[in-house]
């Protein structure tokens, strides 16, 4: 195989790339409850079965975008992690033996997101999850990325089915090649599964990629289709849906979304319904029907017990289970996969992409390194102004050589940027909300920004100035360019709430950068000014 250019993976679209976690979520899934085994009380808050039950336990598992290796998260937490995710799913497999059966199914976005699995166009991911074992996946946007002909030798490749039940060719015929279903047995039970994928895949992939298909309302084909396996034999219905909810930080309540709305609209039995797409936290009931997503890339995982007995009344437990690799061993099966994949893009990785003149270092609120962030954010979005969370930036840009390793350090989280529109006064009311913490801790593009920290959070701004000098007008739009974390509501800014409109741009972060500083004048110079500071008194 020969390796892509960088321009390759710099034009790849992202939609959904694995994001931050927001600091409070992590606080709120206690690392306590994580992973850890905990045989007789499976799962903590939910019903215990009587004695003697036997259930189906569902593993699952969705966005896994690529990340064979574990990552920091926002909180500088190891997480994910092919060969940990594999020791967290065998762990919940053995816990419950031999209570129960297993099934091992997937939501889709399997290969896209890091160099490692981009660059052998998702074999390596494919491989591994062919060892654990997995019965199905569904199909998801990003599944798409690299044309038709690689995701059908991916398909080829793979041990289990890649289903996509609501894809169809323009003109309403089946595509025959995504497959819609699949009955598999585990002991004496049939359990059908469907897969769909979300209605919006023509705008979150390339267009020329899906050029012919088209994602039709799954909920009439997933009645029509559960209606016809149960009439099979199938003792349940699963279905594995690339799209996804957002709910408020307990997963549980508040929800909405693509998923909740299928879910409202069927008519038939459907006895579990397994999320993804939107890399969030799920684990809720709608109508009676249990639908978990386990945020994104072998953070978490989904555990879900169906007792057996066909005319129980018990309830269904379902969790999802917070993966930090400092809590489990990794699987050494798993693990040489990982390390051959990480071996094969080492040339990748250490492509020379700019010379830094000095360094440029994380240090205080405000740093020249997130000044150069927030412009590029701001140049790639093409917006009036942009706004970087500093949490989001991991490491020093170092003098010297800047190769694409050591700049996908600094970003490495794969987050996706958006374009909002916000009025001034949304705009006001969002850095007003920036100024109420206790230190400022975020940076801006496009802004000068005075502010007065002795004053009432909420009325702490002195004066905001745009960058043609004019102050910030209350009746004006404004493009704003944030990540995909704060977009989806990182750092408790209400972004969903506060803009007009919110548009992906299908562009990752670190792609903006590398391009920006690219584009610059040789040598670099960084944005030394003080964007956002406080007056004097
Ligand atoms: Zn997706």
């Amino acid at each position: 195989m020969t390796a892509p250019a960088l321009g390759f993976l710099v034009l790849m679209s992202l939609a959904c790339a694995p994001g931050q976690l927001p600091r409070s979520s992590v606080r709120a899934a206690n690392p306590g409850r994580a992973i850890l085994l905990d045989g007789g009380d499976l799962l903590k808050g939910n019903p215990a079965f009587p004695t003697g039950t036997r259930f189906l336990r569902i593993i699952a598992t969705n966005d896994f975008h690529g990340a064979l290796e574990p990552r920091p998260d926002a909180n500088g937490i190891r997480r994910g992690g092919a060969a940990y995710v594999a020791a967290a799913i065998d762990r919940a497999r053995k816990e419950c033996e031999p209570r129960c059966e297993t099934l091992l199914v997937d939501a889709g976005d399997l290969f896209q997101g890091t160099a490692a699995s981009n660059l052998s166009y998702g074999r390596p991911v494919v491989e591994y999850y062919n060892r654990m074992g997995y019965a199905a996946s569904a199909l998801g946007n990003h599944e798409f990325d690299w044309g038709t002909d690689t995701l059908r030798a991916r398909m080829r490749q793979a041990k289990f089915g890649i289903f996509g039940a609501n894809v169809r060719y323009t003109d309403g015929h089946d595509v025959k090649w995504i497959p819609n279903d699949t009955i598999v047995k585990r002991g004496a039970t049939k359990i059908g599964i469907i897969g769909v994928s979300t209605v919006t895949t023509p705008t979150t992939t390339r267009a020329a990629n899906v050029v012919g298909l088209r994602f039709d309302d799954p909920a009439p084909i997933v009645d029509s289709i559960g209606t016809a396996l149960r009439k099979r034999g199938a003792n349940f219905v699963v279905v594995i849906a690339h799209a996804g909810a957002s709910c408020g930080i307990d997963g549980a309540t508040e929800c909405g979304g693509e998923i909740i709305d299928f879910a409202r609209k069927l008519t038939t039995k459907v006895d579990v319904v397994i999320s993804g797409h939107t890399h969030t936290l799920v684990n809720t009931e709608v109508k009676g029907i249990p639908i978990l997503q386990a945020r994104s890339s072998g953070r978490a995982i989904d555990v879900l017990d169906l007792p057996l007995r066909a005319d129980s009344k018990l309830h269904v437990r379902h969790d999802v289970r917070e993966l930090a690799v400092d809590t489990i061993q990794p699987v050494p099966a798993i693990d040489s996969i990982v390390s051959r994949a990480v071996a094969r893009v080492s040339s990748l990785v250490n492509r020379h992409v700019v010379t830094i003149p000095v360094t440029l270092a994380r240090q205080g609120s405000q740093y020249h390194l997130g000044n150069l962030i927030a412009d590029a954010q701001r140049w790639a979005g093409k917006g009036d102004v942009a706004i970087m969370n500093n949490g989001g930036i991991r490491t020093d840009l170092r003098a010297g050589e800047a190769t694409y390793g050591s700049l996908f350090e600094i970003q490495p989280f794969g987050n996706t940027l958006y374009s909002l529109t916000m009025r001034g006064a949304q705009l006001r009311g969002l850095l007003e909300a920036m100024l109420a913490k206790k230190a400022v801790d975020d940076h801006v593009s496009g802004l000068r920004i005075r502010y007065d920290p002795l004053r009432p959070a909420g009325s702490r701004l002195v004066s905001v100035t745009t960058a043609d000098g004019s102050p910030l007008s209350d009746t004006k739009t404004y493009n704003v360019i944030v990540n995909d974390f704060l977009a989806t509501g990182g750092e408790g800014y209400n972004l969903g709430g506060r803009a007009t409109a919110s548009r992906p741009l299908n562009i990752v972060d670190l792609d903006a950068l590398i391009d920006y500083i690219m584009s610059l004048p040789s040598p670099i110079t960084a944005p030394t000014e003080i964007r956002i500071a406080p007056v004097l008194r």
